[in-house]
């Protein structure tokens, strides 16, 4: 018998759970690209994107996934044979490294591994030692999804004023954005790249960069810059057709238009609140659940982890069956393990993650938790008791209870 009938739950961490509203808006015929509603409905909804970044910065959307965030951001600021400085807490941050080696761009790499986040002393050291000052761009993951560690973006662009670096500061807030808080002004980003299908719950095609006035002098002074990447003719909605180097993602728009009302009405803060709130309660479940077994969550100091996805261990054969449990069994589908390879086992199949960006509440992630339980019984998996219990005590808005 399979318990797993019903609506499903993709509790990946990327693409995320679709919103009705978002998928209803979608649901229309095609509209004229050149004039008219279309157009209007961008230009008023640039300024509603950049308040989710916190950012009276510059925008520019692609036809994209965050992989092409990642080169439009260099393809804009950092030519060939130029230098950045790459700071790796999971796949994400060593992706973003390979795609700047596959530009033509000198890599040099501070691997801060999988379980601490990036170190700002580090990083100020690097820069110190860079008495040239050639790097042009620190490049830094915010919530590496892959790890599910959180870095703090501002200590870094301390550590840029404090050396007098003139490098512009990158952060890949793909994971983070609308789940995380992120403050791009107030934190010194120069540049924030981000994606439509995580916490902007809107499906996977479009990329967002945001960048300040410096990001768009250095810009200006690229020898060349290809020219579906270049940002400048996406910096004004009212030439639509340029805006988007062709045509208009014309439903994702209207999924993202969606999407941001749902986000201003409920409120940044509001958001905030709502994923610490639910991530604290999945830590209160794994805490006890590891209390009696071998699950661990990757990341031990709460202060370092996201609030959007949370990255657990298992061991093999435990965390692929579980996965394999859950999803035919309950109908929830957990993420693998993404770069997580230890001895034993090369593909990291002992690594299991929650997705809890979005459009995620209370509900969802006591049944996320509830399933994951009953999968650990099921499977004779050894683990604590009561941790769904534990999970629910943060719900109610108390500390949870342990034994
Ligand atoms: C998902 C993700 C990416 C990659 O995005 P794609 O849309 O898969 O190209 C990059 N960085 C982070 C932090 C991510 O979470």
């Amino acid at each position: 018998m399979s318990l797993a009938h019903g609506r499903p739950y993709l509790a990946i961490p990327g693409p995320s759970v679709m919103p009705d509203r978002v998928l209803q808006a979608m649901h229309r015929a095609a509209p004229n690209i050149y004039e008219g509603a279309l157009v209007d409905m961008v230009a008023g909804m640039v300024p509603d994107l950049a308040r989710v970044a916190r950012t009276e910065g510059n925008v520019a959307i692609y036809i994209a996934n965050g992989h092409g965030a990642w080169e439009a951001a260099l393809a804009n600021t950092v030519a060939p044979g130029e230098k950045v400085l790459v700071c790796a807490t999971g796949r994400f941050g060593h992706g973003w490294a390979e795609m700047g080696e596959a530009m033509g761009i000198e890599i040099e790499l501070l691997d801060f591994g999988r379980k601490t986040p990036i170190d700002a002393q580090a990083v100020k050291e690097a820069l110190e030692a860079d008495g040239a000052q050639a790097i042009k761009a620190v490049l830094a993951v915010h919530v590496d999804t892959s790890s599910s560690l959180r870095s703090d973006i501002a200590e870094i662009r301390r550590a840029l004023d404090e050396t007098g670096h003139p490098a512009l500061l990158m952060a890949d807030c793909i994971a983070s954005l609308g789940c995380d808080v992120f403050e791009m002004d107030l934190w010194g980003a120069d540049v924030t790249v981000t994606g439509s299908q995580k916490g902007l719950m809107v499906p996977p095609g479009l990329a967002f960069l945001f960048f300040s006035e410096r990001a768009a002098e250095v810009r200006r002074a690229m020898p060349r810059v290809s020219r579906y990447w270049d940002w400048a003719p996406r910096a004004d909605p009212a030439f639509f057709y340029q805006y988007f180097g062709g045509t208009a993602p014309t439903h994702h728009l209207y999924g993202l238009r969606a999407a941001l009302d749902m986000i201003h009405e409920e409120g940044l803060e509001a958001i905030w609140a709502r994923h610490a709130t639910l991530a604290r309660a999945i830590w209160a479940a794994a805490e006890v659940w590891g209390e009696g077994g071998p699950l661990t969550l990757n990341v031990a100091e709460p202060r370092h982890r996201s609030h959007a996805v949370t990255a657990l261990r298992l061991g093999t054969p435990h965390g692929a069956r579980l996965r394999e449990w859950t999803d035919r069994q309950a109908g929830v589908t957990l993420g693998i393990g993404l770069g997580m390879s230890e001895e034993g086992d090369p593909d990291g199949r002992g690594f299991f993650r929650f997705g809890h960006m979005g459009h995620v509440n209370a509900h969802m992630v006591l049944g996320l938790l509830g399933t994951v339980e009953a999968g650990l019984s099921a499977l004779g998996i050894p683990h604590g008791r009561g941790g769904v219990a534990a999970a629910a005590e943060v719900i109610a808005g108390s500390e949870p209870r342990r034994g």
